[in-house]
């Protein structure tokens, strides 16, 4: 644990997986369910209100055994781009993962237009982020423009 300042992660040391931090408070459950964390066999623990100096409080999500696949820290991105995530080999941290939004979202979110073919046939979603930093998404197949706050996860 070297490399974490105390008092930043009371959260118990894992020996390999990752730890999920600087978690906005309200976001802790959207990134749960984002990463199906509850469908992994692996222990988790998930912490909230912890003192933190970037934000007034966040939380904190540890799991053991796993690590994230790129595709799964660009989910991430989408709700909570804020978030560092540590990966943890033998006790230390070997790796913090900075997320962000990759340039396509292939059958994440879900379209907002009811008129949109991907609301009416079997088909997978496909949007393009226009802006990373603010989370703008295009549908490309009906071209409606999504921004973060709006997005909804299918
Ligand atoms: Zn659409």
């Amino acid at each position: 644990m070297a490399n974490i300042e105390k008092g930043e992660l009371k959260v118990p040391a894992i020996k390999d997986g990752s730890v999920i931090d600087h978690i906005p408070v309200e976001k802790v459950e959207p990134v749960v369910r984002l990463l199906d964390l509850f469908d992994l066999p692996y222990p988790i623990t998930i912490g909230r209100n912890f003192r933190s100096r970037k934000l007034e409080r966040k939380g904190i999500i540890k799991v053991e055994k796993k690590h994230f696949t790129p595709e799964e820290v660009n989910k991430l991105a989408l709700v909570a781009p804020e978030v560092v995530i540590n990966v943890i080999k033998d006790y230390e941290v070997v790796k913090k993962i900075n997320v962000s939004l990759p340039d396509r979202l292939h059958s994440i979110v879900k379209c907002p237009n009811p008129k949109c073919i991907t609301n009416n046939e079997p088909m997978e979603s496909d949007f393009s982020v226009l802006d990373k930093k603010k989370g703008i998404l295009q549908c490309k197949y009906c071209n409606r423009k999504i921004e973060r706050g709006e997005v909804k996860l299918k």
